[in-house]
C-alpha cells in the first residue's frame, strides 16, 4: 500500500480522500492556498504545505508548486480529486516523470477521453452505444456536412472535440442554419480550447442523464457499480443525484454495465471512472467518460457498500480489485443534494463566515462536508460547501430521510441552496422519478 499520499485538492473531496487514507493507514499531505489555511483537512493532515496565493491558477492548478510539495514531503502518491488537475494528462505525466504515483488512469487514457472524437471512436470499437453522429471530425466540405446532417436528421448538435463544462456546443434545427453554426462553433472552440475540431451528433430532445460507475485494475479486472441518475441539472451542473436510476431494471443495468466494464478492459483503463450517457426511449447513448472520482460517488457507495476512494488507492498501489462483479449487490436507494453557498433565488455566490452550523443525523444520513462553526467560505472557488446524502431501503425512504435532513441542517451567516432542495423534494414529478435533464430549468423558469 502507498506509504504517503498528497491530496492535490481542497474542500469536501480533500477531506473525503484524507479519511480514506487514514482508514488504510496512509500518511497524508495537504496542499493549500493562502486562503485555505483553515480548511478542515489541512488541520487533520499529517503534513501541510502552502502552494501559493488564493487564485487557483497560482495554487491548485500550479503544477510545479504541487510537484515541489510532493518532493519536499517525500510523498509516494498524488490524488487529484475532481476538478483542478484531475483530468489534466500533462499533469499526470509530470507526476509520473517525477517518480510519483498518479492516483488515476494512465496519462494516455486521460488524453484520449479528453478528446471527445477519440473517446467516441474507442467506445464504439468496444461496443458501448453512442449517439448517432458524424463518426469523426467534420471536414471543410459543405456538401458533405449537409449530407451528414440530413442522414442523422434534425435537430442535430455541433460539439467541440476539446469541449468541456457544457461549453462548445450548438444545437441546429434546420438545414439553413447548419453551415453557419459549424463555422461559429469551430471559431469558438479554437478560441476556448485551442482546438477547432468539431463533430456532429443527433440532438436528443428529452433525455435523462444516467451514468455508470466503474472500477478497473492493472491486472485486467473491471467491474461496474451500477448507475446513477443525475438528470436534475441547472446550466449543465448537477444539483441532485440518485442511485439506482428510477425505472432501470437489473437486466438493463447488467447489460449496459458490462459493456462499460468490458470497454475498461479493452482500453486498459486504470482506477475509478464514469461513463456518462444520455438515456431516451429506453436507449443509452454515450457522451463522455470522466476519468476521476466524481462529486456524486457517495450515492453509489451507499447502495453497494464499496468505498470508491479506498479502491482508487488500492488500485494505484498495484493491488487487484477486491470485488468480483458477482460481489456487487444493489441495496436500497440513495439521494444526494449538493449544498452550495449561494442565493437560492438568483444563484449568486454567497461566501463569508459561517456563524452557526449544525449537521443533520439519524439512520441513513451521511454528510460529506468540510465546513464547521466559524469557518469562512472563501470567494475564490466553487460554491459547493458539502453534500447531503441519504440512504433507505427504497426511494421513498431515501427521500423522506432527505426531507428530514434538509429540515434539520442549520447553516447561518451565509446563504445556501437548501431552500431550493426543500422545494424540489416536494415536487410531484421529481417524487415520481424519471424527470429529464430539462426539468429543473423549466421549473425554475416558471417561478
Ligand atoms: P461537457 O464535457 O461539456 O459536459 P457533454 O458531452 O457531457 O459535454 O454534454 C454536456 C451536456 O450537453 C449533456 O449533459 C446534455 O445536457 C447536453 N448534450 C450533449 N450532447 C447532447 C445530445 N447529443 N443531445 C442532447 N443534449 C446533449
Amino acid at each position: 500500500m502507498l506509504d504517503k499520499v498528497l491530496i492535490a485538492n481542497r474542500g469536501e473531496i480533500a477531506l473525503r480522500i484524507l479519511r480514506a487514507c487514514r482508514e488504510l493507514d496512509i500518511k497524508t499531505v495537504a496542499v493549500h492556498s493562502d486562503a485555505d489555511r483553515d480548511l478542515k483537512h489541512v488541520r487533520l493532515a499529517d503534513e501541510s504545505v502552502c502552494i501559493g496565493p488564493a487564485p487557483s491558477t497560482e495554487s491548485y492548478l500550479n503544477v510545479p508548486a504541487v510537484i515541489s510539495a510532493a518532493e519536499v514531503t517525500d510523498t509516494v502518491g498524488i490524488h487529484p480529486g475532481y476538478g483542478f488537475l484531475s483530468e489534466n494528462a500533462d499533469f499526470a505525466e509530470r507526476v509520473m516523470e517525477c517518480g510519483f504515483i498518479f492516483i488515476g488512469p494512465k496519462p494516455e487514457t486521460i488524453r484520449m477521453m479528453g478528446d471527445k472524437v477519440a473517446a467516441i471512436k474507442a467506445m464504439k470499437q468496444s461496443g458501448v452505444p453512442c449517439v448517432p453522429g458524424s463518426d469523426g471530425p467534420l471536414g471543410d466540405n459543405d456538401e458533405e456536412n449537409l449530407r451528414i446532417a440530413r442522414d442523422i436528421g434534425y435537430p442535430i448538435i455541433i460539439k467541440a472535440a476539446g469541449g468541456g463544462g457544457g461549453r462548445g456546443m450548438r444545437v441546429v434545427h434546420s438545414e439553413a442554419a447548419l453551415l453557419n453554426a459549424i463555422s461559429l462553433t469551430k471559431a469558438e472552440a479554437d478560441a476556448a480550447f485551442n482546438n477547432d475540431v468539431v463533430y456532429m451528433e443527433k440532438f436528443l430532445d428529452n433525455p435523462r442523464h444516467i451514468e455508470i460507475q466503474v472500477l478497473s485494475d492493472e491486472h485486467g479486472n473491471a467491474i461496474h457499480l451500477g448507475e446513477r441518475d443525475c438528470s436534475m441539472q441547472r446550466r449543465h451542473q448537477k444539483v441532485i443525484e440518485e442511485a439506482p436510476a428510477p425505472g432501470i431494471s437489473e437486466e438493463i443495468r447488467q447489460k449496459i454495465g458490462m459493456r462499460c466494464a468490458n470497454a475498461c478492459v479493452e482500453i486498459g483503463y486504470r482506477g475509478a471512472g464514469t461513463f456518462e450517457f444520455l438515456y431516451q426511449d429506453g436507449e443509452f447513448y454515450f457522451i463522455e467518460m470522466n476519468t476521476r472520482v466524481q462529486v456524486e460517488h457517495p450515492v453509489t457507495e451507499m447502495i453497494t457498500g464499496v468505498d470508491i476512494v479506498k479502491e482508487q488507492l488500492r488500485i494505484a498501489s498495484g493491488e487487484a480489485l477486491h470485488y468480483k462483479q458477482s460481489d456487487i449487490k444493489i441495496s436500497g436507494h440513495a439521494m444526494e443534494c449538493r449544498i452550495n453557498a449561494e442565493d437560492p433565488d438568483n444563484f449568486m455566490p454567497s461566501p463569508g463566515l459561517i456563524t452557526a452550523y449544525h449537521a443533520p443525523g439519524g439512520p441513513g444520513v451521511r454528510v460529506d462536508s468540510h465546513i464547521y462553526n466559524g469557518y469562512r467560505v472563501p470567494p475564490y472557488y466553487d460554491s459547493m460547501i458539502g453534500k447531503l446524502i441519504t440512504h433507505g431501503e427504497d426511494r421513498q425512504t431515501a427521500m423522506a430521510r432527505m426531507r428530514n435532513a434538509l429540515s434539520e441542517v442549520v447553516i447561518e451567516g451565509i446563504k445556501t441552496n437548501i431552500p431550493l432542495h426543500q422545494k424540489l423534494f416536494k415536487d410531484s414529478a421529481f417524487q415520481a422519478g424519471g424527470t429529464n435533464i430539462h426539468y429543473l430549468e423549466k421549473k425554475l423558469e416558471q417561478q
